[in-house]
């Protein structure tokens, strides 16, 4: 038997969470500690699966995923932190499959890892840019009052006006939207809030730049 069939058999995943400190609840939910999680959103007992983020594994997943371990690593600390007894001397030598399993698991996680950095700036960045947005707006407004109303009726002003309640709505999600939200965002509209912005820069450039010339 190898040691990892041995660790499940005597630790379920919530017991080894508990262990690390993970509230959770009398019906087996808890905040995913993998992902920012506002309200239960993981479901733990015998495995673990988180519905926001969709991680999801035994015991010893669990803990290789909390302390950015191997598998083995993982096997091995649970052994000693819970004084399991399991044997593991003569059982360390690892298959050259479970050493391939081992790495592609590894990259698998720095892969996830690197997506969700690159999902999360963009987050913010794009929080900055829509403020921006809006900003610019207003400013277009102050900028075009006693115009006349063909400054005040130009078509950059018109987009800009029109792009308004799109940009509040994209800003809602990103600032109080839930993951599964944003991550939409992210995934479907990317380039329409680069397209959108880019109008508004553009128009900003339009409005101000038509009212110099005539000025
Ligand atoms: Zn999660």
């Amino acid at each position: 038997m190898s040691i990892f069939s041995e660790v499940k058999e005597h630790l379920i995943a919530r017991q080894a969470a508990e262990g690390y400190g993970l509230p959770i609840k009398r019906n087996g939910m808890a905040c995913c500690p993998f992902h920012d999680d506002k309200h239960p959103s993981m479901k733990i007992d015998q495995n673990y699966h988180c519905f926001a983020c969709g991680v999801g594994g035994d015991a010893i997943d669990y803990v290789s995923r909390m302390f950015g371990l191997t598998q083995y690593e993982a096997a091995c600390k649970l052994i000693e932190d819970f004084s399991l007894p399991v044997d593991v001397k003569g059982k360390a030598c690892l298959s050259i499959q479970e050493k391939k399993r081992i790495r592609s698991e590894k990259a698998e996680r720095e892969r996830i890892t690197h997506i969700q950095k690159r999902f999360e700036k963009w987050c913010s960045r794009t929080v900055d840019t829509l403020k921006d947005c809006l900003a610019e707006i207003e400013n277009a407004g102050v900028f075009l009052t006693g115009k006349p109303p063909d400054f005040i009726f130009s078509e950059d002003y018109a987009q800009m006006l029109h792009a308004e309640p799109l940009i509040h709505y994209w800003l809602d999600i990103l600032c109080i939207g839930d993951v599964l939200e944003k991550r939409g965002l992210f995934l479907k509209d990317r380039k329409k809030v680069e397209e959108v912005a880019g109008n508004i820069c553009a128009g900003r450039q339009g409005i101000m730049g038509c009212s110099r010339g005539s000025a």
